[in-house]
């Protein structure tokens, strides 16, 4: 079985339709793993709702999906979050806000579990260090942690007590073993490696590899809607800059 892990689309429609029409090219897959964060910074959250809902096995929540609807305190947000998040609350209609507020915090297929922030703290840590990672291990029973949040393509590997760290990069596959990991596939709607390219992953689970794909897409159209909605211009820039 195939199964394309998407992550942090943050109402990025351009980046999100290049991934799909990707995957499509890729000789499409079997399901689709959202690991959240469909909402949040972008200019089309109920678009993405509606085209990832339709699409997905497995969808769980993230911080921004929650702040759609006012399910969490804004103020964990930063300042750009918090005012992309109060002018999304105004755009999602009735549907669109029940279907975010039926996602859970965390779901597990096939040996997989699929989680948006860490283990331990399902909706707000960032594993972004080693130390993190170890410490957040213990935490799921199955082989395999599919996580997103931090938007980096990463691999986390536990040989034995030993964690290290690697970036994931498109072409090197990454082999699964009986090496416990957690694995993020990067951010389709807001890369932050530096790379502006939509990122997402392919998991073959008979080949036992998942794979890292990058994907152009028409950064200034969203810049564009991005600036029409009245959102920060910071989150139109750092768009191209990846970061
Ligand atoms: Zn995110």
């Amino acid at each position: 079985m195939k199964y394309a892990v998407i992550s942090d689309i943050h109402g990025n429609t351009e980046a999100l339709e290049a991934v799909l029409a990707d995957i499509e090219g890729n000789g499409g897959v079997d399901g689709v793993w959202c690991l959240g964060d469909v909402t949040g910074y972008g200019p089309e959250p109920g678009a993405c709702i509606d085209r990832v809902k339709g699409l997905v096995t497995w969808c769980v929540a993230g911080n921004h999906d929650r702040g759609s609807i006012n399910k969490i305190d804004l103020s964990v947000f930063n300042e750009h979050g918090q005012a992309a998040l109060r002018w999304i609350q105004t755009q999602l209609d009735p549907g669109q806000q029940a279907w975010l507020g039926t996602l859970p915090l965390t779901a597990a297929d096939g040996g997989f579990m699929l989680v948006h922030a860490s283990p331990t703290d399902p909706l707000l840590e960032y594993v972004l260090s080693i130390g993190i990672a170890e410490r957040n291990f213990p935490f799921f029973k199955t082989k395999y942690c599919f996580f997103g949040h931090t938007h980096l393509p990463m691999v986390y590997k536990n040989e034995g007590g030993i964690v290290t760290a690697t970036p994931l990069t498109p072409g090197v596959g990454l082999v699964l073993g009986e090496t416990k990991m957690m694995i993020n596939p990067g951010s389709v709607g807001q890369p932050r490696d530096g790379d502006a390219r939509a990122s997402y992953g392919i998991l073959d689970t008979d080949g036992r590899i998942f794979r890292i794909h990058r994907v152009a897409y028409d950064i200034e159209a969203t810049q564009a809607k991005i600036m029409k909605a009245g959102l920060p211009v910071h989150l139109a820039t750092r768009l191209e800059q990846g970061r």
